[in-house]
């Protein structure tokens, strides 16, 4: 038997002693799958209003930035543009590495922004 041979049977023997010890055991891993997904998506929002946030000049909305206040800010500019951003395509929100575990609006900006390359 191959060394890899034996690592499958290694992992099948711990699934079925999982399901043998757990009959729920099989249910769980499914769930921790969802949770890891739903708490990217359901991560506290920033406020604008926080400090930090407020520094930045955090907004929902990059069309409201005060160019006045912010001239580094170009049209097309956003969080879903930034290489700050890590959430995934489609959501609305998603992490951004300067507000380590909060989502930030795709539609969003911050003085912070950087463009993806
Ligand atoms: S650093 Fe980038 S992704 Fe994060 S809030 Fe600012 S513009 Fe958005």
């Amino acid at each position: 038997m191959s060394r890899s041979n034996r690592c499958e049977c290694s992992r099948r023997s711990f699934v079925k002693s999982l399901a043998t010890v757990l009959p729920a055991g099989l249910v769980v891993l499914p769930l921790g799958q969802a949770y890891v997904q739903a708490s990217a998506t359901t991560a506290k929002h920033v406020s604008p209003s926080e400090p930090l946030a407020s520094s930045l000049g955090y907004t929902e909305n990059a069309s409201t930035v005060d160019k006045a206040k912010y001239p580094t800010y170009k049209p097309g500019q956003k969080c879903g543009a930034c290489r700050f951003f890590q959430g995934a395509t489609g959501e609305q929100y998603g992490p951004c590495q300067i507000f380590s575990g909060e989502a930030v609006n795709v539609n969003g900006w911050c003085a912070s922004f950087n463009a993806k390359s």
